[in-house]
């Protein structure tokens, strides 16, 4: 019996630069693929005012405007947009089958570029700061921060990470953990204590954001086994407390690794053949805009190829992307 459902080629989730990406090149290749996305398109690039490590832009570029300027290019090549929350998915069997709000969607092959989200202090002014003294990400905004005083807030490896790259630009920078030992792997640990524009506030947490009307001025810590308060004045509050991969919707019909991230191999094939998984949800250590653009890509060629080699019994007959059954 047949359907009048359609079945899509190719759906994209997420709409930052590895979904816009793999919507270009699927666009351009096989023609009009979906990208669902939710409420606030764009990603986490949308968060910053100025990228200045994304090639091709000697000035820099603004992180709206980079990611609309991606959008265009995707509408170009035929993508079409669908806003919407992804509330359920089955990916057992193909085609896919997912539902945005309440419509049915399906589709051959499904890349998920849904991102991750920096976890957050839960001060309720942080976000409202990006851009003006509070930042999620060293190499996006350091550079922001010459001969200035920072704080890092965060005792992992992201956070030890963060602290160093900061001393290429900062005068001080100023790691508070709300631990008085660091959870980062001994061997990036030492690379903090061994240099010494870098202090430390032990058992300490950030209870306040303080501000002007230029943006950060300062924090207020709080040492939890003394009790005791100061204000610290700094330009910068970087917070390196983790990330959330945007995962959930996947848990159980996809492998994660222990902290989440979607599993890949191959570049960026998931455990269900014709599911891949490009930029932020699959990698938690480079999650930078041009790694996670250089995902997507790979996902649309992998997903591509993938659908070059369906065999013909699926008794599909498709065209400019869309498929109806036989
Ligand atoms: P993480 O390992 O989860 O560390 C988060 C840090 O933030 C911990 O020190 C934690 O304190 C602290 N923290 C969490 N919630 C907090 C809160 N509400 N207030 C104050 N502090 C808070 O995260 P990550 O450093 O981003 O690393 C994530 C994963 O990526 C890890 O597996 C890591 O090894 C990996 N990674 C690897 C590299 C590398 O190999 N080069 C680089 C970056 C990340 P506690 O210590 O008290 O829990």
């Amino acid at each position: 019996m047949s359907s009048p459902d359609p079945i899509y080629e190719s759906i994209i989730l997420g709409s930052g630069p590895a979904g816009l990406t793999a919507a270009i090149y699927t666009g351009r290749s096989r023609c009009c693929p979906i990208l669902i996305h939710g409420h606030q398109p764009g990603g986490q690039l949308t968060t910053t005012t100025a990228v200045d490590n994304y090639p091709g832009f000697p000035q820099g570029v603004d992180g709206p405007e980079l990611m609309e300027n991606m959008r265009l290019q995707a509408e170009r090549f035929g993508t079409q947009f669908v806003e919407g929350k992804v509330t359920r998915v089955e990916l057992g069997e193909r085609p896919f089958r997912l539902w945005v709000d309440d419509q049915l969607y399906r589709c051959l092959t499904l890349i998920i570029a849904t991102g991750a989200s920096p976890r957050l202090l839960g001060l309720g002014t942080e976000e409202a700061l990006y851009g003006h003294g509070v930042s999620v990400c060293a190499t996006c905004d350091g550079f922001f921060y010459r001969d200035k005083e920072v704080v890092v807030v965060g005792g992992g490896d992201t956070a030890v990470e963060e602290a160093v790259f900061l001393t290429r630009f900062a005068k001080r920078v100023t790691m508070v953990h709300r631990r008085d030992e660091l959870r980062a792997t001994p061997v990036l640990a030492q690379r903090v204590f061994a240099n010494d524009r870098i202090a430390f506030r032990w058992d300490t947490v950030v209870s306040e954001i303080l501000t002007d009307q230029a943006g950060v001025t300062g924090v207020r810590l709080k040492n939890l086994k003394t009790g005791e308060e100061e204000n610290f004045a700094c330009a910068g509050v970087f917070i390196a407390i983790g990330h959330q991969p945007n995962s959930a919707l996947f848990k159980g019909q996809l492998d994660f690794d222990k902290d989440g991230y979607i599993q890949t191999r191959n570049g960026t094939e998931t455990s269900v053949p014709g599911v891949f998984a490009a930029g932020d949800v699959q990698d938690p250590i480079f999650r930078q805009a041009i790694t996670a653009a250089g995902t997507g890509c790979m996902a649309a060629i992998q997903a591509e190829r993938f659908l070059d080699d369906l065999p013909s019994e699926a008794q599909l007959s498709c065209q400019k992307g869309i498929c109806t059954e036989q």
